[in-house]
């Protein structure tokens, strides 16, 4: 059979389609695009309303403009509201965990042309579903996923009901994956989940994330190792130490931040303090020479006053980013944020636009303070002969050359900078 995907939401959820579709190809199907596809599959999103739209529009799209193909719909739209799917046509329903288990039901409900699939809910027994690691393109970079499902319970966040309690892969399946990985010519490892940073909660030995990304840079090899998203509390000075003597890490950290005040982190139920997240960001940049801190902020949450907004700008201007991505609140349904008193969205975007404007400009500081570097540079794409990679500190680096440049890391003297990174020559 011919499959296509259609994937939305977080590297999590990409991850689990790359590895569905090796999944398929070890059993002899074919991953094709839509045109030639037999089961048509989406992945779905539901971290906020919005996405949860888009997953409905992707899924009508998909079923109007491929009615011969089987519709297969999964992941975390379905695994909150399993009618959804069936309500728009779908052939087959999967949640988001399982994933082995929803390709069988395609394939029966393919032979059968019956109804299938079953979202079970998640549950404290279950454990990590061992699956393979791997990219969607090429041998760039592979996305390695060891832990799936929250525990934190955000109140704006529906992802501990969507994806369950934590679950960690063992150590010695996430070195097996690695060394394999390397010897199949992969450059970088990003290392993802839905929340790393409770990583080992649920093995028996509770290994730490520090224990888990020491093993997988001692088998990494001169493959680069990128650690998704942080909490701050992950970061301490045994992290810092432990981990900075690794030249395979990669040290881009991104460290989720959502708000600059106290006052709303703890309305958000957020596990730390302003002090607490910036006393992991001063280690950072002690242990880490030239590292990248980025982050994800919320603006216009329920009950933010103008006031504790300001201490939130005054946060951003003290950190200095080198990239927020920001974001007006957007209530999900189902948490207990949605419940409380809500902004008016106008209020909520222009705080995003204020922000914006000062996460520019610690972006710009940021760049120009690599002029002049020499930057490990991991090239990927190139267009009118200038390549495009990303150096190890995860700035986008262009150079002019006409060397074949895919999947080459060479070092780059800095000489210029863009808006969205900067431009070198090749040493
Ligand atoms: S840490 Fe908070 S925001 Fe992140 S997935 Fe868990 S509940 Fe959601």
């Amino acid at each position: 059979m011919n499959f296509a995907f259609f994937t939305l939401g977080c590297k999590a959820n990409q991850f689990d389609t790359q590895a569905m579709e090796t999944l398929l190809r070890a059993r002899g199907h074919e991953i094709t695009g839509p045109a030639r596809a037999d089961v048509c599959v989406v992945n779905t999103c539901t971290v906020t309303g919005e996405a949860d739209r888009k997953c409905r529009q992707t899924v009508r799209r998909v079923r109007r403009k491929h009615p011969a193909a089987l519709l297969a719909v999964c992941g975390c739209m379905c695994q909150i509201d399993p009618d959804a799917a069936r309500n728009l046509g779908a052939d087959v329903v999967g949640g988001s965990g399982d994933r082995a288990g929803f390709l069988d039901a395609i394939e029966r409900a393919y032979r059968s042309r019956a109804p299938e699939g079953t979202v079970s809910a998640h549950t404290r027994a279950e454990t990590f579903e061992m699956l393979p690691a791997g990219s969607a393109d090429g041998r760039t970079r592979a996305l390695l996923k060891v832990e799936d499902g929250c525990d934190n319970y955000c109140s704006y966040c529906i992802i501990p009901y969507a994806r369950g309690h934590v679950r960690s892969m063992p150590i010695p399946d996430a070195v097996r994956e690695t060394v394999r990985l390397r010897n199949e010519g992969f450059r970088e490892c990003v290392v993802t989940g839905i929340e790393i940073s409770s990583y080992g909660r649920d093995l028996p030995d509770t290994p730490t994330l520090t224990d888990l990304i020491c093993a997988l840079c001692d088998a990494a090899g001169d493959m680069r190792v990128h650690l998704g998203s942080l909490e701050p509390r992950t970061v301490d000075r045994s992290f810092c130490e432990k981990l900075s003597g690794y030249a395979n890490l990669c040290p881009h950290f991104h460290l989720s931040l959502q708000s600059g005040c106290d006052a709303t982190l703890s309305r958000m139920r957020r596990r730390y303090t302003t002090a607490r997240f910036l006393e992991s960001v001063t280690l950072l940049r002690e242990y880490f020479d030239n590292c990248l801190i980025t982050t994800d902020l919320i603006t216009g949450f329920p009950g933010e006053t103008e006031d504790e907004f300001r201490e939130t700008l005054a946060f951003l201007e003290t950190v200095r980013f080198g990239t927020v991505h920001v974001f007006p609140y957007s209530e999900r349904t189902g948490t207990t944020a949605a419940a409380l008193p809500q902004l008016p969205h106008a209020v909520r975007e222009e705080r995003a636009r204020r922000a914006s404007e000062i996460a520019q400009k610690t972006k710009a500081d940021f760049l120009a303070s690599q002029l002049g570097r020499t930057l490990d540079v991991l090239f990927e794409t190139s267009g009118g002969g200038v390549w495009t990679g990303h150096a190890q500190n995860y700035v986008e680096v262009y150079v002019i050359s006409d060397e074949p440049l895919h999947n080459v890391r060479r070092p780059v003297q800095v000489t210029g900078v863009r808006d969205d990174g900067v431009t070198g020559v090749l040493i």
